[in-house]
Parts: C-alpha cells; sequence; structure tokens
C-alpha cells in the first residue's frame, strides 16, 4: 500500500544557536554592584535539564553573605534610591527594559539551557513579558499619586525577593519591576536549579549603570532564602513558590513588621460548557495543561467538561495531543521540553501513578522520549472523581485530570472545591454564562475562552492556599508602598 503524504511528513530540526551566550565557568554574588566570591567558598553546580551537562558552578550564599546584600540594599535605599526624582528612576527602568529587549536572545537561549523549557516560549514568552513588566513599572515611577494608594505613597525599605524556577526571568520581573519603580531596593534569590538568568540581569543592571546596591542577587538554596526572609533589615519579603514554603514564610514574618505578598500553589479549573466552540476550547486546554511542560501555579490541571460533550472533548484533544512535539528545547518546532529537575520529575511520577492506584485511566501520546535528561511525556487521566489525589494536589507537570458535571451549578461546586484559589478558565458561547460562573468561581484570575494569558497591567495572584497580594497593574504596586489611604 502506498503512503499518503501525510504520513511521511515530519518537521527538519530547527535548532537555536547557542553562539549568543557566553556562559562562565563560575559564578559569584551580586552585591553592592559587584560579583563578589561567596564567604563560605562554596559553589554548587546547575545543569541542562535537557541534557545533564553541566552548564556552570554558581555561588553559595550563607547568612554572611545575605548580611552583606541586606546592608548593601539598605544603604542604597537610604543614600540614593529613595532620594532620587521618582522621574529619575523611572529612567533606569526604561533602560533595564530596552537592554532586555536589545539581549533577548541571548536571554531566551540561556533561559532555555538553564530551565529546558522550549526556545519557543522564551522567545516569545518569558523574555518578552519581562521587558513588558519593566516598560510598565517604568511608566508608573513618577505617577504614583495616581495608582490608587494615597497620594503620597512611601516605599517599604529593602525587599526580600525569592523566586521560583518554573519562570526565573519573568519572575525576577514580576517582583524587581515594581519594587524599583516604588523606590524600594532589592535582595533577590533565584531558585537553585535556575540562577543563571538572574547572573545575567545582574549584568544588565551594572549595563545601566543602576546605582550600586540597589539590587543585589544571591544564589543559594532554602536555607540562603530564609536567611533573607529572617533578616532584621529586611522591610518587605516577596515570594512565589510552594505553598509548604510560603506557609513556613508566613509563619516567620507574622510576628514582625515585615510586608508580605506570596503568590503559591494552585490547581485550575478549566471549565468546557456544551455550547463552546470545540476545536478552539482544545486549543486552550493543550495551552492550560502543557504550556511550559505544565510548570505553571496557574496552569488548566482540572479539565471540568459538561457532560454531554465529554466524549467529543476528550477524543478530540487526544488527536490534538499527538501532534504534540517532545524534544530538545533548544529546537524551534518543539512543544515540549524537558522536566526542570530529576526531583521534579520524581514528584510528577509519584502523584500521576497514585491516579492509576486509585482507579482513574491514564492515556499517554505515544512519542520517544530522549535517553538523557529528565522527560515526562504529556498525559491525560480520564475517570478521575474529586477525592483523587490526582484531583486535589498539585502536580506541576504535563498531567491533566479530566472530570465531568452536568449543570453549570455543578460545575461551580467541583471547580471551588480545593484548597486553592489561583486560577480558572470558561468556555461558552454565551458571555452571560461566563459572566455568571466568574463571578462564583473562587479564583484570583479567571479567563474567559481563553487560557494562560499574561499582561503586566493586569493584576495576577490568589485566594486560600494560593496566596494573598497581587502582582501587575495598580494593584501589584500598593503591595510595595505604604499608603496614606
Ligand atoms: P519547589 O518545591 O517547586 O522547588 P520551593 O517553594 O521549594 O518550590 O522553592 C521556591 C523558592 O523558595 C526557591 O528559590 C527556594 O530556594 C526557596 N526556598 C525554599 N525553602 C525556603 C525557605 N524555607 N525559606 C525561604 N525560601 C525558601
Amino acid at each position: 500500500m502506498s503512503k499518503e503524504p501525510m504520513d511521511t511528513f515530519d518537521y527538519a530540526p530547527a535548532l537555536e544557536s547557542t553562539a549568543v551566550v557566553d556562559i562562565k565557568a563560575q559564578y559569584n554574588l551580586f552585591i553592592n554592584g559587584k560579583f563578589v566570591a561567596p564567604k563560605s567558598g562554596k559553589y554548587f553546580a546547575t545543569i541542562n535539564p535537557a541534557t545533564e551537562e553541566l552548564l556552570s558552578k554558581v555561588a553559595f550564599a550563607d547568612l554572611a553573605d545575605v548580611n552583606a546584600a541586606v546592608s548593601a540594599a539598605r544603604g542604597a535605599f537610604t543614600k540614593t534610591w529613595s532620594k532620587m526624582p521618582a522621574a529619575e528612576r523611572g529612567k533606569y527602568l526604561f533602560r533595564i527594559a530596552r537592554i532586555l529587549q536589545e539581549r533577548a536572545r541571548e536571554f531566551a537561549v540561556l533561559e532555555t539551557l538553564d530551565n529546558g523549557k522550549p526556545i519557543r516560549e522564551t522567545r516569545d514568552t518569558d523574555i518578552p513579558l519581562a521587558a513588558a513588566h519593566f516598560f510598565y513599572h517604568a511608566g508608573w515611577a513618577d505617577k504614583l499619586e495616581y495608582a490608587g494608594v494615597g497620594n503620597s505613597p512611601k516605599p517599604h525599605g529593602v525587599a526580600a525577593q525569592i523566586i521560583p524556577w518554573n519562570f526565573p526571568l519573568l519572575m525576577l520581573a514580576w517582583k524587581v519591576a515594581p519594587a524599583l519603580a516604588t523606590g524600594n531596593t532589592v535582595v533577590l534569590k533565584p531558585a537553585e536549579t535556575t540562577p543563571l538568568t538572574a547572573l545575567l540581569f545582574a549584568e544588565v543592571c551594572q549595563q545601566a549603570g543602576l546605582p550600586a546596591g540597589v539590587v543585589n542577587i544571591l544564589t543559594g538554596d532554602g536555607s540562603t532564602g530564609a536567611h533573607l526572609v529572617n533578616h532584621p533589615g529586611v522591610d518587605k519579603v516577596a515570594f512565589t513558590g510552594s505553598t509548604d514554603v510560603g506557609k513556613a514564610i508566613a509563619r516567620a514574618v507574622a510576628p514582625t513588621k515585615k510586608s508580605l505578598t506570596l503568590e503559591l500553589g494552585g490547581k485550575g479549573a478549566n471549565i468546557i460548557f456544551e455550547d463552546a466552540a470545540m476545536d478552539e476550547t482544545v486549543e486552550g486546554i493543550v495551552n492550560g495543561i502543557f504550556f511550559n511542560q505544565g510548570h505553571v501555579c496557574c496552569a488548566g490541571s482540572r479539565l471540568l467538561v459538561q457532560e454531554n460533550v465529554l466524549d467529543e472533548v476528550v477524543e478530540k484533544l487526544k488527536r490534538r495531543m499527538q501532534l504534540i512535539r517532545l524534544g530538545n528545547p533548544l529546537d524551534k518546532n518543539t512543544d515540549i521540553g524537558a522536566i526542570n529537575s530529576s526531583a521534579q520529575l520524581a514528584r510528577i511520577t509519584e502523584i500521576s501513578a497514585t491516579g492509576d492506584a486509585e482507579g482513574a485511566q491514564r492515556w499517554t501520546i505515544n512519542c520517544d522520549l530522549p535517553n538523557k535528561g529528565f522527560w515526562y511525556p504529556p498525559t491525560i487521566f480520564t475517570g478521575v472523581t474529586q477525592a483523587h489525589r490526582i484531583a486535589q494536589e498539585e502536580i506541576f507537570g504535563p498531567v491533566l485530570s479530566v472530570l465531568s458535571f452536568r449543570t453549570p451549578a455543578e460545575a461551580i461546586e467541583k471547580a471551588n472545591n480545593t484548597p486553592y484559589g489561583l486560577s480558572a478558565g470558561v468556555w461558552s458561547d454565551k458571555g452571560a454564562r461566563i459572566l455568571w460562573t466568574a463571578q462564583r468561581l473562587k479564583a484570583g484570575v479567571i479567563w474567559a475562552n481563553s487560557f494562560n494569558k499574561f499582561d503586566p497591567t493586569s493584576p495576577f495572584g490568589g485566594f486560600k492556599e494560593s496566596g494573598w497580594g497581587r502582582e501587575g497593574g495598580r494593584h501589584g504596586i500598593s503591595a510595595y508602598v505604604k499608603g496614606n489611604m
């Protein structure tokens, strides 16, 4: 039998060059405008999760380094940054934004190497959005009295900022841009598996001529983060990461005067009504759970489908998933890259296995996984009930739990049956139904006929165990000022 042309069709590799990045063998800490060796003399490895190859060694900051960084940030706050006219502060942010745009390719490749996410995403989402956050907040710097936070908003002082590994540069931008725009200085700790773009950002701060000590970057692990949170010289703590660590930070900060924002886990419901435009909806489901390997706190990881269209949705979804391309993150055709670490792969594997054990049906796309590196194929579970662990716990990987509902009221009840409250999606042809649903969902961000759309003007944050405070928009600014409302 002769083969149909479609059977033989395949993509030619389209590898992004790594020549644009210059990764040093070793990186020091960025304190007071300079790269300095850690007091401990200790360094740790950061690897490429797609190949397990060593990329570099980065400094391990302990308490002595945290003390030095906080004191540099305090000095810069009192002597320079809080005294500077707001329009001047804004100019630095504009400069940083422009440099991020100019060096976008370099940042995109470096992020893909260190994180494992596809170049298409770092190139089209992470880095442009990071620059957009600096542009947006640069514009606010001299207009803060119009931000709805009182007519003379004051910065807190020194902000300790701790970020995760899923969107390394973007999470840095979400934290650093509003802090600087409002006149705070910063000590930032990137995640242990993805420190390299934060260290390249330190070079950008130098390039922009940012006054020494305004931004300090400490690489290290959870103990470094804990020293930073507990430091008496810190006025504001901003954390994005797991709910468990968020709770520990909330406990540590509770007896102090420190201001705190937390952006934690999620188990977002993506609700599909019978009248939704099915092909677009299936695209939205795929984007909702498989974007960034599902390493997304606001992922649409619980699919709630109206029962009479369940079979149709699942069938279309499987057909669409079979087209997902998993592989080398540097290939511009790749949709799904590597899982960020062996620890995260173990976590995804463990929680997903409970889906099998508890009686849900697993379906996985038919694809080869590379021999080296950390990989998990796009997976869906059908026949999931609310009691299943895979319906309750955040998997933080490319695994979707599919549930069904009969009435809109049942959809709301199931969607809200979670300790989290970060995101949700609603798919329907009727605006009134979307609004009715959105008003009843307990989630900080609700997308209508779309998913995983981000914009610096739009506040992002959660309810319940997803944290408190908002990032982005005017609401995000209020987290970095002491208003006089
Ligand atoms: P994950 O489990 O997904 O890696 P974590 O919440 O452990 O997420 O990590 C997010 C960030 O928090 C990382 O930068 C990590 O080093 C930091 N971190 C971990 N434990 C603590 C802690 N006890 N105090 C402060 N920061 C911490």
